[in-house]
């Protein structure tokens, strides 16, 4: 027997839009719901996702379409107004319009720690119903990824998913292929489920209705430097790869550094700052610490560090943004970089 869909559009869909960052899974995350309908919720669906580059840090979409089963779903375009908009980064807001489409009728989760009024704020959420959850805390105190919780948060909030199927649904993909996480990726479904804080919001006029388009390049072969060239330390000038982190950073330790260079060559986003400076009494390249503007938290610096001057560390820990190194200190070409920030990362989507 299917599941009585609570609400659908014109068309007849159920639908969920997931707005995130490479690396935080919302791709399988679309996957998995995408499956439950089918297999388990005995509904029509279908999920496909948007990304660039297979790279962490750069923007992905996941759309994920619920119908009756005497329907059939024979569009593949981008989901504007949906049901569920699962944001897998508070972060993310003011980068990309994850916004886009939410009005009254749209739940909103959202992976954040703060409290609702704070976030509703943060997001310019014009109205609809406002679900937070600390999946990024979840994920670490359960050894789960955040993509688990934010599925446990989705099955509670969207009202017709149960815990149940959810966590049935991941025992047979998820877990099948990797059952030594298992146990904590259904603490993560579990926790998601019954921890969120739901707070509705009407349209009181405080933020404008945000209408959905597509995001265009920013920085592409017509306006970028010859050759593409980067001319400035960190992955590209503008890319903030802060929401890519689950929740640790490489926490630089100067003291023991003897500037051998091997996390500044091990770093996929060149992140370490280094100057000209002096070391044992010889000229020599120092290593002045991370940019974390553009760290994703991958942690292979730490690994390859042999003087343990780099340790993995919780970013909550710590107020990194007082003691990162910020990489416009150091470059001798000035470039704008504050402003860049609202429109800095690169849609690549496919589409499709
Ligand atoms: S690998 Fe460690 S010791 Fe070498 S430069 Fe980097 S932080 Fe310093
Ligand atoms: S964790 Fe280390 S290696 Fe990974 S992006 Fe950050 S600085 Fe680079």
């Amino acid at each position: 027997m299917s599941v009585n869909l609570p609400v659908t559009n014109d068309h007849g869909f159920y639908e969920i839009r997931l707005e995130s960052i490479g690396g935080l899974g919302a791709n399988l995350s679309g996957k998995i719901l995408g499956e439950l309908g089918a297999l388990y919720l005995n509904l029509n669906s279908s999920n496909f996702a948007s990304y660039g580059s297979e790279k962490r840090g750069t923007p992905v979409k996941s759309f994920v379409r619920y119908c009756d089963v005497d329907k059939e779903i024979r569009i593949n375009s981008p989901i504007e107004k949906p049901h569920i908009l699962g944001i897998f980064h508070e972060r993310l807001a003011g980068k990309i319009p994850v916004m886009a489409g939410v009005d009254e009728k749209t739940i909103v989760i959202v992976n954040t720690n703060e409290e609702p009024d704070y976030v509703r704020d943060h997001l310019k959420m014009c109205a609809g119903t406002l679900v937070c959850i600390d999946a990024l805390k979840i994920a670490i105190e359960e050894k789960t990824r955040i993509n688990m919780v934010m599925l446990g948060a989705i099955a509670k909030a969207s009202g017709f998913i149960t815990l149940e199927s959810m966590e049935q649904v991941v025992k047979d993909t998820v877990g099948k292929k990797y059952p030594a996480v298992l146990p904590g990726n259904l603490a993560g479904i579990k926790r998601g489920f019954e921890e969120i804080v739901v707070k509705k919001y009407e349209n009181d006029g405080k933020y404008p209705y945000q209408e959905y388009t597509e995001v265009k390049r920013e920085w592409g072969y017509d306006n970028s430097p010859i050759g593409g060239v980067n001319t400035i330390p960190g992955s590209t000038v503008t890319n903030d790869l802060t929401a890519s982190r689950e929740g640790y950073v490489p926490l630089f330790h100067e003291d023991k550094c003897i500037h051998c260079g091997l996390c500044d060559t091990t770093c996929p986003d060149m992140v370490f700052q280094f100057v000209e400076g002096e070391y044992r009494g010889k000229p020599s390249m120092v290593n002045k610490g991370p940019d974390y503007h553009h760290c994703k938290g991958c942690l292979r610096c730490v690994e390859v560090c042999p003087t343990a001057a780099l340790t993995a560390e919780l970013e909550r820990d710590h107020d990194i943004w007082k003691i990162h190194v910020r990489n416009k200190d150091l470059v001798v070409e000035s470039m704008e970089f504050e402003d860049a920030g609202a429109n800095s990362i690169v849609n690549t989507e496919s589409g499709n």
